[in-house]
């Protein structure tokens, strides 16, 4: 697949159609940060954020990959699943485990990647190898800790957005986004999950911006 720069080309539909885009900007021998708007439908205030990143002016070293939201129709219905009932968070092929059936809020589905959405991301990430991916949550307003240099990475985001390193908990973790990010590249990729609160200011949205332009800047 062929990826132009400064325009958004579809990389696969959801289940009821509606396409999945990236738009690709910046240094092309840059660190490749993939930044992800929305994966749970009702959950799409990150969508602003990828929005400014589409026109921000953007320093040396860093080429972005933006999907404003890879999960469309949970988006349109502003549920959480896809329109199969699918938690897309817990899709993935990576650690992927049975979860739940239709109508839980973490219904894994059928089998690993078994949904088009999934498989568009797999696919951009197997095409890109993408060096950092940032996935846009809401409302527990927090990034939860890692160790070592992830640690670093998500402390130094959390303190230029104002956000809490806190834990997330309360859902069983099998086949997530973040799991499957650090596989795309091995032992050197990166994936956070980013958890705003229940509504992002403009000021939290530029907040949000200039910390993943600096940590890309800075870690990769
Ligand atoms: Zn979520």
């Amino acid at each position: 697949m062929a990826f132009p720069t400064d325009t958004e080309i579809e990389i696969g539909r959801s289940i009821e159609g509606r396409p999945i885009t990236v738009m690709r900007r910046g240094d092309p021998t840059g660190a490749r940060v993939l930044v992800v708007g929305a994966i749970h439908g009702n959950e799409d205030a990150g969508v602003a954020v990828v929005d400014r990143l589409m026109t921000e002016s953007l320093p040396e070293g860093v080429e972005l990959w933006l999907v404003r939201s890879m999960n469309p129709d949970g988006q349109a219905h502003q549920v959480r699943q896809n329109a199969r009932d699918v938690d897309l968070n817990r899709n993935f092929p990576e650690n992927w485990g049975l979860l739940g059936q239709p109508g839980d809020w973490q219904y894994a589905g059928t089998g690993p990647a078994s949904e088009p959405e999934t498989q568009a991301m797999v696919a951009l990430g197997d095409a890109v190898r993408p060096d950092l991916i940032l996935w846009y949550h809401q409302d527990l307003f927090r990034i939860s800790p890692g160790s070592g240099r992830s640690g670093e990475i998500r402390t130094r985001y959390a303190t230029i957005a104002g956000l809490p390193i806190v834990e997330i908990t309360g859902g069983t973790y099998t086949g997530t986004a973040s799991q499957w990010s650090r596989t795309v590249l091995p032992d050197l990729g990166v994936g956070i999950t980013v958890e705003l609160g229940p509504t992002v200011s403009d000021t939290e949205v530029s907040d949000h911006v200039t910390a993943a332009l600096t940590i890309a800047t800075e870690f990769f």
